[in-house]
């Protein structure tokens, strides 16, 4: 029998060696890629216990699944195809035609039109509350809520909430709660520390951290994770053993990115803070930015991902077309520096009055800030700004 429950003490190590298989596959130093759908006939007494990959049930899968709930700090995990499939298989484990979910008002841009338009198709209701205000949320609830979504830093305008109200809150009125832990990494913030019970990923970006694959990651109790399990063993979103294997290779290198995409993150926010041409910018590592308290408190570091408001639109789409060394593209997390406007493409599903309504305006640029020299970095976003 294969063992998968390596653990050691720090993060630095668990990143590189949690979950790896015990006795190495054919003495091989990495995990192979498992690049077959089914497997021989064993005891099999259970569906999942057959092996075959849709099940997430292939070497590559435990290796994912052990390194992720020690880097969480959870009791299981699971890999999915997507962050997507992650987010809609684990709602769809708590939530039935009937329920009802509370979750924050300015979200990543495919959950705001989940929970507007297919959420509500299954006959599932979503309430919104503001990010910014602890409390007020007993207005939110009612007899049918079962789920407390949030995101720790949201996209695209890097709020956040306070956290420990939130699970005080569920913890009361018995929800589930779930967050969407992308933009802070386990390595910045772990969710299960302060008493959230699931926390999901969109894989594809800080966790793989190299823009080369989509895939997405669920951690949280075991029983949790068998009833999310559950559903993606039927609804399909198992994660490819390919992408499995680039991803754990992705994830070794998952403290050193964060860390100095987060101290990079830290010096660009303060230069953009300081330019003219910039109205606002939302960074919880600013003194003056209203989540500084709570990511403080909660927080080891806040992240490479900001975002910020030109002076007006054009001035917006004239720094994009600037700006030298980061890549114009959506998505985040990655080696490369990346500048979008959310208007133009996360929260293009959105009407501009919806968009208005969160304050993603057509003057807001965010910054996903890579591993380049972050003194290159804000001498060229302060030529792109004057030019602009
Ligand atoms: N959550 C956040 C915060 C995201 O930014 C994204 C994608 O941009 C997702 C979830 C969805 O992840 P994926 O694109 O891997 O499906």
């Amino acid at each position: 029998m294969t063992d998968y429950s390596c653990k050691f003490k720090t993060l630095e190590t668990n990143v590189v060696h949690a979950g790896r298989p015990s006795p190495n596959v054919e003495g091989a130093v990495v995990t192979p890629i498992f690049q077959s759908a089914n497997y021989l006939m064993g005891e099999e007494n259970a569906y999942g216990d057959v092996r075959y990959m849709r099940l997430s049930n292939s070497p590559n899968h435990h290796v994912l699944h052990a390194r992720l709930a020690v880097l969480e700090n959870t009791e299981a995990a699971l890999v999915t195809s997507s962050g997507m499939s992650a987010i809609t298989t684990t709602l769809l484990a708590f939530l039935q035609s009937g329920d009802h979910v509370i979750a924050h008002n300015s979200l990543y841009g495919g959950m705001q039109s989940w929970f507007d338009h297919d959420g509500p198709r299954l006959g599932i209701a979503c309430t919104r509350i503001d990010a910014k205000t602890a409390g007020g949320w007993d207005k939110a609830l009612r007899p049918n809520t079962k789920v407390m979504y949030v995101e720790s830093i949201t996209n695209p305008l890097m709020e956040v909430l306070d956290l420990e109200a939130v699970v005080a809150f569920a913890r009361q009125h018995g929800l589930v709660t779930i967050i969407d832990n992308t933009f802070a990494s386990p390595v910045n913030f772990r969710p299960a520390d302060i008493g959230i019970d699931i926390a999901v990923h969109s894989a594809t970006k800080y966790l793989n951290g190299h823009s080369d694959i989509v895939a997405g990651a669920v951690a949280g109790t075991r029983a949790h994770m068998q009833r999310i399990l559950n559903v993606l063993n039927h609804m399909g979103g198992s994660l490819d053993t390919h992408a499995a294997f680039l991803l754990e290779r992705g994830m070794k290198t998952l403290v050193l990115r964060v860390e100095r995409q987060t101290a990079s993150a830290g010096r660009v926010a303060r230069a953009l803070a300081a330019n003219p041409k910039v109205r606002q910018v939302n960074y919880a590592g600013l003194e003056t930015d209203p989540g500084y308290k709570t990511a403080r408190k909660l927080f080891k570091g806040c992240g490479g991902m900001m975002s910020f408001y030109a002076q007006t639109a054009d001035q917006a789409a004239h720094f994009l077309e600037r700006v030298q060394i980061p890549i114009h593209a959506a998505s985040l997390g990655g080696a490369e520096s990346l500048v979008v406007r959310p208007a133009r493409s996360s929260h293009l599903g959105l009407t501009p009055d919806e968009r208005a309504r969160i304050g993603i305006t057509d003057d807001l640029v965010r910054v996903s800030v890579g591993l380049e020299s972050a003194d290159e970095l804000i001498a060229d976003f302060e030529q792109a700004l004057a030019g602009a």
